[in-house]
């Protein structure tokens, strides 16, 4: 598992406070309870790397992880690359003063972080797209920015109800898009092996 080496680094309130803007991070961004953090502990096999909890959004940070140096094909360059754990977004009880520092503060993430080389986008496969998955695919779309949903909790339907929504999302969001979707599950290890090599295209991108 190219991903087992992740390490927290720092939590971060403001993007300025995340590690220096070089090598190639991927970003994790979800609504609170979608499974981002049962999904970031699945993919890198560390059972308590980013905190899982049935109370959410009470903490809202960027967590960044280190990742094991990644060699680059063509240059043979070494480059340092991370996770990016941001906030979980949407949870009802957050002021929302803080949701919309925290809407800001992602939007701006996307927009200046020049080592960021692409999206995981947690969305619970139960629930349709959320204004807020809506503007992560729309900024995705918009930049090229290469973008990979994992519909989560697969487990709680059946396989057949899974492949339906996958099939509906991927209807939705178009042929063109730079954006890959599948189906998952941390708690069944449904899609963790393609979740990784998603994550991985990115970094080596
Ligand atoms: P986050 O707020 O997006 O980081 O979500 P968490 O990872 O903390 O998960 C929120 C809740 O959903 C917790 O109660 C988890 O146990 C549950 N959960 C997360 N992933 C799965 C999954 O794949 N299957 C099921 N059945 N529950 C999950």
């Amino acid at each position: 598992n190219p991903l087992q080496g992740a390490q927290f680094v720092l939590a971060a309130h403001r993007i300025q406070q995340l590690p220096a803007d070089e090598g190639a991070e991927v970003a994790f961004a979800g609504r609170s309870n979608a499974g981002k953090s049962s999904a970031l502990n699945a993919l890198t096999g560390h059972k308590g790397l980013a905190r899982t909890s049935k109370t959410p959004g009470r903490t809202q940070q960027m967590v960044a992880f280190s990742l094991p140096t990644v060699v680059r094909g063509e240059t043979s360059q070494a480059m340092a690359t991370r996770l990016i754990d941001l906030p979980g977004y949407g949870y009802a009880k957050v002021p929302e003063d803080l949701r919309e520092h925290w809407r800001r503060e992602i939007d701006n993430y996307l927009h200046v972080r020049r080592s960021l080389r692409g999206v995981v986008l947690i969305v619970d496969i139960r629930h349709p797209i959320k204004e807020f998955d809506r503007m992560m695919l729309d900024f995705c779309l918009a930049t090229l920015l290469p973008c990979h949903v994992l519909l989560t909790k697969a487990d709680k339907l059946s396989r057949n109800q899974a492949s339906q929504a996958l099939a509906a999302l991927r209807k939705d969001i178009g042929e063109n898009a730079p954006v890959t979707v599948q189906v998952f599950s941390a708690q069944a290890g449904t899609g963790v092996e393609e979740a990784r090599a998603a994550v991985m295209r990115f970094l080596e991108r």
